[in-house]
């Protein structure tokens, strides 16, 4: 008799995962990465963006009285002007699970509505538009509605910083890329292959897996693993590292991931950021003005917050023209021996 364990296929793999958590796949948008090392590692760490994050939504989440009165509710179709908080939903079929923040009675059917704490992005006419992880995420959830019988109709995201509404359009298009990034957001979990970390991304510098990441570091260790690793404890680093014979392993389905590496970089030296001591901020937009909120220093024209960076990776800031520094980036700055200089 063969005393053997049963060799547990992919298959296996995906059918024993538990639901994804749609804030996981939102993670798997922004960056495979993350995603690994939050839903299959279990590796979590808060930064300024995540705390802030929560605070955004402190007030979605008082749940609207209980859970079955919910789902009678909307089984009963939601009246126009009614609303739903905090609802919790999972689907067997899908494989997915979440909280939906705001569902909305809406003059057609129901509208989701998700809370995020920064702002949208801008179009190419300068329109407000939601970012692709956060429209996967309205997908997701109107996924899982759809699941309960509910029809949705529209999409929104709140962006805090912006205090206003972005319509995420239902499309088939983005219905097809929400299941899509479902399925490659599995397998990759499935494949137990961390994927390498992104190639000199802004995503890097908000991403509060960074300490975690070491994507510089991890990258130059890559380069040289062969001669330099033999720890095993150390490979789940270097697991998923893109070979041209086998990029497949790192990217399930072939998930086009902006930024990422292609070929492992030929990295000669040991790992630092670009310049020896942090970035330089440079601003010459006329009326621009240079603040400072948490750890953050940030760059608002006409009011609105365009860019935001961690004070720890700034070694100078160079302002051009009309450029306003407020008096609390002053003292931030003069308190992380950030260079600031005036330029006519
Ligand atoms: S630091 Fe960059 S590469 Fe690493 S998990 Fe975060 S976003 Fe991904």
């Amino acid at each position: 008799m063969n005393s053997a364990a049963p060799i547990q296929t992919q298959d296996d793999a995906l059918s024993l995962q538990p639901p994804l958590p749609v804030r996981r796949l939102h993670n798997f948008i922004y960056c495979q990465r993350l995603f690994y090392y939050q839903w299959v590692e279990n590796l979590f760490e808060e930064n300024a963006d995540t705390i802030a994050g929560s605070h955004a939504h402190r007030n979605v989440d008082k749940p609207s009285n209980y859970e079955e009165d919910k789902k009678v509710a909307l089984a009963e179709g939601l009246p126009e002007g009614a609303r739903l908080r905090s609802l919790k939903l999972e689907s067997v079929t899908l494989g997915l699970v979440g909280v939906v923040d705001l569902i909305e009675g809406g003059p057609e059917g129901a509208e989701v509505v998700d809370y995020k704490k920064g702002s949208a992005k801008r179009g190419q006419n300068g329109e407000r538009v939601a970012k692709e992880s956060d429209a996967v995420q309205v997908m997701a959830h109107a996924l899982l509605l759809e699941e309960e019988g509910t029809r949705v109709t529209r999409g929104w995201i709140y962006y805090a910083e912006d205090k206003r509404r972005v319509s995420v359009e239902l499309s088939p298009e983005q219905r097809e890329q929400t299941l899509k990034a479902l399925a490659d957001a599995k397998a990759l979990a499935a494949s137990g292959h961390c994927p390498p970390p992104l190639v000199h991304d802004p995503r890097c510098l908000h991403c509060s897996a960074y300490p975690i990441c070491l994507p510089n570091e991890s990258r130059w260790w890559a380069a040289g693993f062969e001669e330099k690793v033999d720890e095993q404890q150390m490979a789940f680093v270097f697991d998923g590292w893109p070979v041209a014979a086998d990029a497949s392993r790192w990217r399930p389905g072939g998930h086009a991931l902006a930024g990422a590496a292609t070929t492992a970089p030929e990295i000669k030296e040991a790992p630092r950021p670009d310049g020896d001591a942090g970035e330089i901020l440079v601003v010459q937009e006329p009326g621009a003005q240079v603040g400072q909120r948490g750890d953050m220093f940030t760059v608002s024209v006409k009011g609105e917050v365009v860019q935001k960076m961690p004070g720890h990776q700034l070694r100078a800031i160079y302002l051009y023209g009309a450029v306003q520094l407020t008096a609390q980036a002053v003292q931030t700055a003069l308190e992380l021996d950030i260079d600031v200089a005036y330029f006519s």
